[in-house]
């Protein structure tokens, strides 16, 4: 059997480990547009802190892929795909046929038009390089940016916090995750930030950076503000041109069923870039958190090798914003929900019960970390 995995990260990674085990003769191929062994992107800001040294990133050694009989290309990109027969085409020219492929791409985040120096992206640890670079060069009492207001903003507000820069952070929103938060439980977070000392802008649209090859600040359509490094937070996107072009069916990832399989024969998707079925919610899930993506790996792997196992978690993501805890359990989109209960209050701690036909499918938490095991348990036995 020739297995060929598309995406170096760690569900393609998990994969490739799950099918080696289950098949020491199998072939196996990981093309990686990164140049790096796997690495943990939840370490990034941690090495970037100095708290851990930057070769405590790395999960996996450059010779692990040898000695697993894994091929590994690094450094090359998957262009085209052809499922009537079976092979993949890669950026340097080769063609390579699979029996079974995986897809397991993430996700590629989503950039301003038109760059100058300062401005920081954090996907990859090329990205968290960089804005190391970008803080050491940044002068005594020089301001920060943020634009954006989800999980890779609050990693940006913490790291200059860390760093002691005063900071502005906008977003298009009325506060941050528009689409999950009641606006108690957002301006209670706006609250706590500005609290902490940071100028928050809510509701503006980014309209430029400004400063001519060096940064100077950026401009919304309320205002200018000034800084020498500006974190960009808006998300990611599907990068599915070559697929769509191949015929995968999308959504807001690739579609697929509870065992991970696409519409076409023989080519899966895990990870942050599926939009799996979850019999336990009854819908698409698209899930961007590194439990679910190594989950994956494991599942899709099971499933390629023959086996037919469904996928279903009670996913969980935790982060903090400046000293607050914020926890996310379940299916956490508003209009996913029947109702949407705000509970707690500012001094022991706010959040959201998200309820379908009257139980509870999904949670978030700020400052109420202690409701985690408990409300995680009760989305689990709902199905
Ligand atoms: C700074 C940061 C902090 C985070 N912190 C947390 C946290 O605290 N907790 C948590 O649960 N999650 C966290 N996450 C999210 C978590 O890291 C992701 O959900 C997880 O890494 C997704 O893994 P993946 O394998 O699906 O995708 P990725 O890690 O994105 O890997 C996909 C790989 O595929 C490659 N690729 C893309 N297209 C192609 C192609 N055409 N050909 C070949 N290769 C291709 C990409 O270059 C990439 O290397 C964090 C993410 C970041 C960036």
């Amino acid at each position: 059997m020739t297995h060929v995995i598309i995406g170096g990260g760690i569900a393609g990674t998990t994969a490739a480990e799950e099918l080696r085990k289950r098949d020491p003769r199998a072939v196996i191929t990981l093309v990686s547009q990164e140049q790096h062994p796997l690495y943990s992107r939840v370490l990034l800001p941690h090495y970037l802190k100095g708290k851990i040294p930057r070769e405590r990133v790395f999960l996996k050694k450059e010779s692990w892929y040898e000695e697993h009989g894994i091929e590994w290309l690094r450094g090359i990109s998957v262009v085209a795909l052809n499922a009537r027969n079976n092979y993949v085409a890669l950026s340097d020219g080769r063609e390579l046929p699979y029996d079974r492929l995986l897809i397991a791409t993430g996700g590629d985040v989503r950039m301003l038009d038109g760059d100058v120096r300062g401005v920081s992206y954090l996907r990859t640890l090329d990205d968290a390089d960089h804005l190391d670079q970008l803080l050491g060069e940044l002068p005594a009492g020089g301001r920060a940016g943020i634009y954006g207001g989800g999980f890779i903003a609050c990693e940006y507000l913490n790291l200059f916090a860390h760093f002691g820069r005063p900071m502005t952070i906008a977003f298009r929103g009325p506060h941050f995750w528009s689409g999950t938060l009641e606006s108690e439980v957002g301006e209670f977070l706006n609250a706590h930030l500005r609290e902490q000392g940071v100028e928050v802008r809510p509701g503006e649209r980014f309209l430029k950076t400004v400063g001519d090859k060096v940064l100077e600040g950026f401009a919304t359509d309320a205002g200018t503000y000034p800084c020498g490094v500006l974190g960009i937070g808006i998300g990611i996107k599907l990068e599915d041109t070559w697929m769509r072009e191949a015929g995968l069916k999308s959504g807001s990832g690739i579609l697929c069923d509870e065992y991970l399989r696409t519409n076409l024969p023989d080519v899966y998707a895990a990870g942050d870039v599926a939009q799996y079925f979850d019999p336990r919610f009854g819908r698409h899930l698209c899930v961007g958190n590194w439990m679910n993506a190594q989950m994956q790996g494991r599942a899709v792997a099971r499933n390629m090798a023959g086996e037919a196992s469904p996928f279903s978690l009670v996913s969980s993501y935790a982060t903090q914003a400046l000293g607050l805890e914020i926890i996310a359990v379940g299916d956490t989109l508003r209009d996913h929900a029947d109702e949407v209960r705000v509970i707690g209050s500012k001094e022991e701690g706010i959040g959201q019960h998200f309820l379908q036909e009257g139980k509870l499918i999904g949670a978030v938490l700020l400052g109420r970390n202690t409701d985690r095991a408990w409300v995680t348990k009760e989305i689990g036995e709902r199905c």
